[in-house]
């Protein structure tokens, strides 16, 4: 940012008394500009054998596959940012359960915290909405695998994936870094259901992880 938004000054980059980071600070009335990473919010919609995917009429990763998913906005919890994403992407309705909230990833590179949620499609009314190309269900061995969108939602699908073999959904919290030459590394940091030692042997997700 480059002018303060209360009073229009030029801002500067510097380190304000008591913090230890560089803020855009104005330099007429003293306003201090905090950036702090962004949620994304989304569900992982179920029929059957089933999910549900868009595929994306916006950059980036236009024409690429994903999970109804979005920027959660300021005053709405981050399960209602999901079912109105869910509306607005894949024109989808779900029945949420208790249980719902199953993965979330903090991306610290590009500073986003994704959380999906899990649903069943309440009917078969699916349609594309304005960042959408296409709505449609996919089984398993249907998912264009090669076409997904983004690393987390392909993690969040290989998940469900395994876990509906047991129809044992535990949540699951990753640290997700982009690498400058090596790619992505996914590594699990929270288990719902394991222990802190068994989380030391790590389970890394292999598709999406390269090192
Ligand atoms: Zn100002």
């Amino acid at each position: 940012m480059k002018f303060c938004q209360t009073c229009a000054s030029p801002v500067i980059l510097r380190v304000p008394e008591g913090d230890d980071k560089p803020r855009h600070c104005c330099s007429n009335c003293d306003s201090i500009f905090y950036q702090n990473p962004n949620n994304v919010v989304g569900t992982l919609p179920v029929f059957e054998d089933k999910v549900l995917l868009c595929r994306r009429a916006i950059e980036p990763r236009l024409g690429r596959w994903t999970l109804p998913a979005g920027y959660m906005e300021n005053g709405e919890s981050s399960l209602n940012g999901a079912i109105r994403e869910t509306r607005e992407e894949a024109g989808a309705e779900i029945i949420i359960e208790s249980d719902s909230l199953y993965t979330l990833y903090n991306l610290p590179t590009i500073n986003q915290v994704y959380m999906f949620f899990r649903g069943e499609l309440a009917n078969l009314d699916f349609a594309p909405g304005a960042e959408s190309l296409e709505v449609e269900l996919f089984t398993q061995a249907d998912i264009p695998w090669k076409e997904i969108a983004f690393p987390v939602v392909k993690t969040t699908l290989e998940l469900y994936f395994e876990d509906i073999k047991t129809r044992h959904f535990p949540v699951r919290m990753f640290d997700v870094h982009h690498h400058k030459d090596t790619g992505i590394t996914t590594n699990l940091i929270s288990h719902s259901s394991l222990n802190h030692s068994s989380l030391n042997h790590g389970f890394v997700n292999g598709s999406s992880k390269k090192k």
